[in-house]
């Protein structure tokens, strides 16, 4: 089996967390394992340390022409390559930490003419002609090679054993993959950013109440509305024609054009080829996971700009300007695409959960007991912060933020929960927060609406 791992350096000079994932799974079912960066000339270091862990060959994709990539760009350049070394099948990780989009894996695999199972939560099985997997949303799929795979954070990469010895790096540039250069880098990428600034959304006013007073909070903010409504700057002129695939994303469009035409979503090839024979001036998709593969896989077959997790739409009547967190939701960018229809993933939120949630915190994994009591008397579903997964005491599904989920329920109550930026952008859209924490200066009091500071295990029901 020849397995290609596509594999990111991180802003800190690590190998990207999912990427990580990705290779260990390789690493575990076996085979000729190739991995392919696209990247500066430094990361050769970076790649000869990695082959240390099995892959005999690292293949650095390095030109000043695929400097400023985007997604669709990054797809391109990334299938030349591909294209040389023939593998059965493509590893990758699910999203990166710099762009967070979980878009290139999909692109790629039009690109590249491959199978695609996203979302993998494990390899089950894997041969020469098909291989099947755990998914995190549509349970176990197979798929025939040549297939690609984008992998969940699911694992942990092992470490290089004493005697490992290293493989080998290439470096292609953009001769070596006859690549075109009107679609590498800034040149072939049709999405631009126009500006960057910190990201404020998700802050609250918070009252602190006592815990007395906790229960009357919970049924009093109950009662009001559910989610916060999406920003509409746009007083002025609109879009005329926008479709919205499914009804999770009205919102969205309405903000950016008076009538949208809701569409359904349907296979790649027939949402391309409605899409071309439409000529829409923008397409709005939601974030589920099958949205986010399949407005993907059409952006790269119509070769559109695409942006993803949207937090809001403007526009002037002529340009969808597109909203949307970036560097782990610390700066918010302002984008554009230069290819009409302009495409966008929105993020929408679970709506398989209850209304309210309880989120339980690294403060409280001495208390577990007591803390499902209480979302149980409440009528509560549990979720958790990354940390609280990474030391087991919750599944990754359970995982609220960056890298996990987006919920929105009436009402969120954070117990022990710190409030880290990566936590707070997949719950900043909760109707009510409420934070219990004995730190007073912890962040989360930041974006809660009401704070009770004290240690959980002291308040009683
Ligand atoms: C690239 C990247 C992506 C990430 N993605 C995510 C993500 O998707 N989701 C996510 O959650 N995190 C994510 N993280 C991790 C994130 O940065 C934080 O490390 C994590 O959210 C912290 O979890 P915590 O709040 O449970 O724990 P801690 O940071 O340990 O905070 C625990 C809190 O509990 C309080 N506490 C202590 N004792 C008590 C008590 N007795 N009662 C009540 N409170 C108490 C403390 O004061 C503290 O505020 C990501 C990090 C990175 C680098």
């Amino acid at each position: 089996m020849k397995i290609v791992v596509c594999i990111r350096q991180g802003l800190d000079g690590e190998i990207n967390p999912f990427d990580a994932c990705a290779y260990e799974e390789a690493l575990k079912i076996g085979g000729e394992i190739t991995l392919l960066s696209m990247g500066p000339l430094t990361a050769r270091d970076f790649l000869l340390r990695l082959t240390r862990l099995g892959a005999k060959k690292a293949i650095l994709l390095s030109d000043k022409a695929f400097a400023g990539a985007d997604t669709l760009a990054t797809a391109y350049t990334l299938a030349l390559a591909i294209e040389k070394l023939k593998p059965d099948y493509i590893f990758c990780g699910r999203q990166t930490l710099v762009g967070d989009t979980a878009q290139t894996g999909p692109m790629l695999s039009v690109y590249a003419k491959t199978n695609i199972i996203t979302n993998v939560m494990g390899v089950l099985a894997a041969n020469e002609s098909e291989i099947t997997c755990k998914t995190r949303d549509y349970g176990e799929i197979t798929a025939t090679v040549p297939a690609l795979l984008t992998v969940e954070r699911i694992n942990n990469l092992r470490l290089p054993s004493i005697r490992s010895k290293m493989g080998e790096v290439e470096v292609w540039t953009a001769k070596d993959i006859n690549a075109d250069l009107n679609r590498t880098g800034l040149t072939g990428s049709p999405t631009r950013v126009l500006e960057t600034k910190e990201n404020l959304s998700g802050r609250r006013r918070c009252k602190y109440i006592t815990a007395d007073e906790l229960s009357t909070v919970i049924s009093e903010s109950l009662k009001k509305s559910t989610e916060k409504v999406v920003e509409n700057t746009t007083d002025g002129e609109k879009l005329k024609k926008v479709f919205c695939v499914g009804q999770a994303p009205l919102e969205y469009a309405k903000a950016v054009c008076e009538n949208p035409t809701v569409i359904s979503l349907d296979t790649v090839d027939k949402m391309a080829e409605f899409i071309k024979n439409e000529k829409p001036d923008a397409v709005i998709w939601g974030s589920d996971s099958l949205s986010k593969q399949i407005s993907a896989q059409v952006a790269a077959m119509l070769n559109l700009g695409l942006c993803a997790d949207c937090t809001s739409l403007q526009t002037d009547g002529q340009i969808l300007y597109m909203v949307r967190p970036a560097l782990a939701g610390s700066v918010v960018a302002k984008i554009k695409s230069i290819t009409t229809p302009a495409m966008a993933t929105v993020r929408t939120t679970q709506n398989d959960m209850a209304n309210i949630l309880v989120a339980a915190g690294f403060g409280v994994k001495e208390n577990l007991d007591k803390v499902k009591t209480f979302a149980e008397s409440i009528g509560a579903d549990l979720v958790t912060t990354r940390k609280m997964v990474d030391n087991d005491f919750f599944p990754y599904e359970k995982q609220v933020g960056l890298t996990g989920k987006t919920v929105a329920p009436s009402v969120y109550i954070a117990l022990g929960v710190a409030g880290v930026v990566h936590h707070i952008v997949g719950m900043q859209r909760a109707g009510t927060v409420i934070a219990i924490n004995p730190d007073k200066d912890a962040p989360i009091f930041d974006y809660a609406d009401y704070g009770i500071i004290a240690n959980f295990e002291d308040i009683k029901f």
